[in-house]
Order: C-alpha cells, then structure tokens, then sequence
C-alpha cells in the first residue's frame, strides 16, 4: 500500500497531501442494506476504537450511541511509512497521522439537525474522548475535527458522521489563526477572542445565541454568508480540557445553531471544525478553542480561488438576525 504524502509548495509554502487511495472510496448514494455506518454493519469498518454504548454489548456488536473506528480511506496515515521518493528541488514526506471516523448516530440518519440534543452531547463526548487520547502521542503536532455535512459540503457517506486527524504538522490555516492570536497577545497583552467576546455582547447585533458558557454569533468578517462560531465565554486554548458541565452546555447551542442553519437555508449543507490548541503548547494565554460552522449555500468560484478571499453577500449582522429569529426547539 503506498503512503500518503506531504507536498509542499515551493513558492507559497503550502504543505498539501497527496493520497490517491482516497479515490477509492464510495461514492453517490448509500442505500440503507449497504451503509457501514448503521448499527449491525459493524464488520463493514475497522474496529472500533471507543465507543459509547450500552453496558451489556461487546464492542464491534449492536447497542453503540456513537462508535469511532480508523478511516478505511485515511489521508494519513498511522505507521511508519517508506520515505517518497525524493525529487531534487522539492520537499516532500509521508503523510503520517491518525485518521479516524467518529459515527454519529446507529440508525440511518443523514442531518445532523435531525439529532436530539442528549445525542449531540454524546457525540461531543465522544470528539473530547479521542482528541484527549490523541493528545498524549507526541508525534501528533495538531488535531483536526471536522464535518461534512451534505454531498455539497464534500461527504461521500450520507450517514452522519465527522472524522479526526492527528497531523505531524500544523496546518495553514491553523497556523495562521494561532500566529495571529499570538501577535495579537503580544501587541496587546489581551487574548483576541476574549475581545471579541465581550464586543459582540455589547454591541449584540451579530448574537445568535448566548448561555453561562458559550456564544455564538456571526463573525464580522465573516467569509461566507450565515458563517457562524460557538465560542467559549471563559478563556481555554484546548477542547480536550472542557469540562463535563462546559461540554453539555455546548450540545444546546450546538444543536441549536443547526436547526436555526436548517430551517434558516431550508437544508443543511455545511462544514463545521473545532479549532483546538496544538497539544504542545497546552493552555496559554493568547489562544481560545472554538467551533466554526460554514454553510455551503453557495460554491466558491473564481473569485475565491485565484484571491484567496471571499465574497460574502449576506451581512452577518443580517444573518445572525435572520438565524435568531429561528425557532430552534
Ligand atoms: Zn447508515
Ligand atoms: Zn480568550
Ligand atoms: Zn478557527
């Protein structure tokens, strides 16, 4: 089996993976008799590496809530691998990492608006549990949850579910947003979304929703239209350090948001990431977890690809209105 591997980008530094054996995945429609997601198809995965299920089952059986197996098709992967061949003027490496598929509910459900909010809690559980067990291995310099939600949001399996990745490297985009909180910190002596917080409250009109520990508004830059974050209201750079009061009380914000995203857009088709700390660094005064969720109303084109940038034709301001006036329950 060859190895995924590192490339990076001479001229913008961009590290990307190459991983041809992800093209062999399933693609389309699953039908519920072949989906390896739903409960009694447990031999259609990997084994399973944490699960939460009723006392009485075994492992790999029925009777799980949220199971979490290796990716069948990983980007990265788990052993060390042949070195790629080198080129003269290129960096390259293996794309070593974990890759692991977090299944969200037993039944065949494809929305993950559609779940109850003692469900949600289960599943941000479950991210915690594993993020917190990746953490202790140290070639993992960054972990990476994400989901996509939808076939126009980049999902092959309807089913729901989110996958994790231990990666080697910090990747741009996470470093980009520690780098800036860090020269934010430095400037300032503040933490960025500390400020942001307490803006926000005041100024309200970006708020979509607030208890005793998360908000969640639309960012005032926001890059696409309904972009919206959940951020914790006291300051911590890591999720696996969450709580079990701070966890369940980010299911209802959480399931919330979706609904409001569902309802809001008339169907889900989304990503959402949890932007986490690197491990190393532990907790810190400059970062602060969190979690982006992106509606994909609309495809990016031209415009965003050849600049980098957005652009973003609903105001947040217009969309957080919009998604507060939601009824989420
Ligand atoms: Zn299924
Ligand atoms: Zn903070
Ligand atoms: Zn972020």
């Amino acid at each position: 089996m060859a190895m995924p591997e590192w490339r990076k980008d001479p001229v913008t530094g961009l590290w990307l993976i190459i991983a041809p054996e992800r093209a062999q995945r399933p693609q389309g429609e699953q039908t519920i008799e072949r989906c390896p997601f739903c409960a009694g198809h447990e031999v259609d995965t990997p084994p399973e590496v944490f699960s939460i299920r009723a006392v009485a089952s075994s492992p790999n059986t029925p009777g799980w809530d949220v199971r979490v197996v290796p990716n069948q098709y990983p980007a990265v992967v788990n052993r060390a691998g042949a070195v790629p061949a080198p080129e003269p003027f290129y960096l390259s490496m293996p794309a070593q990492g974990a890759h692991e598929v977090v299944i969200e509910s037993p039944d065949h459900l494809e929305n993950i608006a559609s779940l109850e909010q003692y469900q949600l809690l289960k599943i941000l559980t479950a991210y915690r549990q594993r993020m917190r067990e990746l953490s202790k291995d140290e070639r993992w310099r960054y972990l990476l949850l994400f989901k996509n939600q939808g076939i126009g949001a980049g999902a092959t399996l309807a089913h729901v579910h989110s996958q994790l990745m231990g990666l080697t490297i910090i990747p741009s985009e996470a470093e980009r947003e520690i780098d800036g909180a860090q020269d934010y910190y430095n400037r300032t002596g503040s933490c960025v979304y500390c400020e942001m917080n307490a803006l926000e409250v005041s100024a309200g009109k970006r708020i979509v929703d607030a208890n005793q520990d998360f908000l969640t508004f639309c960012p005032y830059a926001s890059r696409v239209a309904y972009e919206s974050w959940i951020v914790p209201r006291h300051h911590e750079s890591l999720f696996t350090t969450s709580d079990d009061a701070s966890v369940h009380n980010l299911a209802r914000p959480l399931s919330h948001l979706l609904r409001r995203l569902d309802r809001a857009l008339g169907g889900l088709q989304c990503n959402y990431v949890i932007h986490s700390g690197p491990p190393h660094l532990g907790d810190n005064p400059f970062y602060h977890w969190h979690m982006e969720v992106l509606p994909r109303v609309v495809q990016q084109g031209g415009f965003e690809w050849g600049s980098g940038s957005y652009i973003n034709v609903v105001r947040p301001e217009d969309a957080a209105a919009l998604l507060r006036g939601v009824d989420p329950n």
